[in-house]
């Protein structure tokens, strides 16, 4: 069967957006040919900028610890760790009152919040979220809400949980940007119902900060937990940002080196003080490379966000008029087809299990997509049944900047050739 090219014009490559490492790469096909790959697979892990690479293959020679050694290298590696988090406080539009905690990933920064919430804090949230955002809180006092309806209802129900919410503290767990479907959160609205009921707002932007400005003070949200590895950075290194005084009231999430200011004998016991500061959630050696990789990462989004986002809205355009044009094919969405969102689209075809289309994209068109149900089981589940699909997981398709036209076009026509000619 002829590949079939979408009649949506490619994305105007006029557009200067930081360029990615493994932009080249070739895969192997099924049938023995290779070619290159196409890498839709963004919002799972974006592939590192090429500044980062470069800033990395830089601090290496230094590599030292941090906050430990007087030597030379431990004083740069000191000094990388420490300017890494002014660079994430401009990120994010930190207010100056906040505090950076680096982690391991955005599922590391929701545990440490959970962590520090104070006992009997009533938690809000949708069971939309990640499970990331899902999970870490329990117990009597948090209610999930279910997945609303449209955006209007969900500013509803929220009004109304925290009308019902115990009073004491209170706090509302959101998600910026859905890892399932793409679409933006009404965050700044859902935050203004959060503050009318005296809540604390944790936001999880681990998918939106790639694609868009998170600013906390304009949304005003109290923190922001992110992912570098999602952010065009490698593995191993996150952030929480936000307000410090749960922080500092807490105990450290870890204990060790680090988050103690002082240990002395007591008898048989010893005696621990811990660092004053939300820094005392950083026990242990700190992961200075990849905290240098993030923050490179976000510096250099930040100089370039309105190319980033131009790139990704014309891809996303292509994307999904392409899509629309494959038989059977259903796309996932919570607030409706028109509502804003970053380069991620879920979709079944019909009669074609998702598994099957993944691989078949991978083997025979060396394609890099996801398919399941994402780590976000429940919200996953629901919108398949919205969308009338008979298929129990979903195939994802996300863009970013290692994506071309080219990669969307190959999507489409193969999507095109796998419901004309079957598997
Ligand atoms: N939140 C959302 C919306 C995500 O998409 C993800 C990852 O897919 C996470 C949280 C968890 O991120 P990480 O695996 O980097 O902790």
């Amino acid at each position: 069967m002829e590949v079939v090219v979408t009649a949506v014009l490619p994305p105007q490559t006029a557009v200067s957006v930081p360029p990615v490492v493994g932009a080249r790469l070739e895969v192997p096909l099924v049938d023995g040919t290779r070619v290159r790959y196409a890498n839709l697979d963004h919002a799972a892990s974006a592939p590192a900028l090429e500044a980062v690479r470069d800033a990395v293959d830089e601090l290496l020679p230094w590599y030292a610890s941090v906050h430990r050694g007087a030597g030379f290298a431990s004083q740069v590696c000191t000094r990388v760790h420490e300017q890494a988090r002014a660079v994430l406080r401009r990120f994010v539009g930190a207010r100056p009152t906040d505090a950076v905690v680096f982690t391991r990933n955005t599922t590391d920064s929701l545990n440490l919040l959970a962590r520090a919430v104070p006992r009997g804090t009533a938690v809000v949230l949708f069971d939309t979220e990640h499970h990331a955002a899902l999970l870490p809180w329990r117990g009597p006092a948090v209610r999930r809400l279910r997945t609303p309806a449209g955006s209007g209802d969900a500013v509803l129900a929220l009004d109304r949980a925290l009308a019902e919410a115990p009073v004491g503290p209170r706090l509302v767990v959101l998600t910026a940007a859905s890892n399932v479907t793409g679409e933006v959160w009404p965050v700044a609205e859902l935050a203004a119902v959060a503050r009318r009921h005296g809540a604390r707002i944790a936001l999880d932007a681990a998918q939106l900060a790639p694609h868009r400005r998170v600013d906390i003070g304009a949304l005003d949200v109290d923190w922001v937990a992110l992912s570098g590895h999602k952010l065009y950075a490698p593995y191993g290194a996150g952030a929480l940002v936000g307000r410090g005084d749960w922080l500092r009231a807490a105990e450290p999430y870890l204990v060790g080196g680090g988050a103690t200011a002082a240990v002395s004998e007591r008898g048989e016991q010893v005696s621990v003080s811990w660092v004053p500061g939300a820094e005392r959630h950083e026990a242990g050696s700190p992961n200075v490379v990849g905290v240098h990789a993030l923050a490179t990462a976000c510096e250099v989004l930040g100089r370039q966000f309105d190319g980033v986002v131009e790139h990704e809205r014309a891809l996303l355009r292509q994307l999904r008029a392409g899509l629309a044009a494959v038989p059977g094919l259903r796309e996932l969405a919570l607030f409706g087809a028109d509502h804003d969102r970053v380069g991620v689209v879920s979709f079944t075809v019909d009669g074609l299990d998702s598994g099957l289309v993944a691989a078949v994209l991978s083997a025979e068109h060396g394609i890099g997509v996801r398919d399941g149900l994402f780590c976000a089981h429940v919200a996953t589940a629901r919108l398949l049944g919205r969308a009338g699909s008979h298929e129990r997981r979903a195939v994802r398709v996300s863009v970013g900047l290692g994506t071309t036209a080219e990669h969307v076009d190959r999507l489409v026509g193969a999507l095109r050739s796998l419901v004309a000619d079957g598997p």
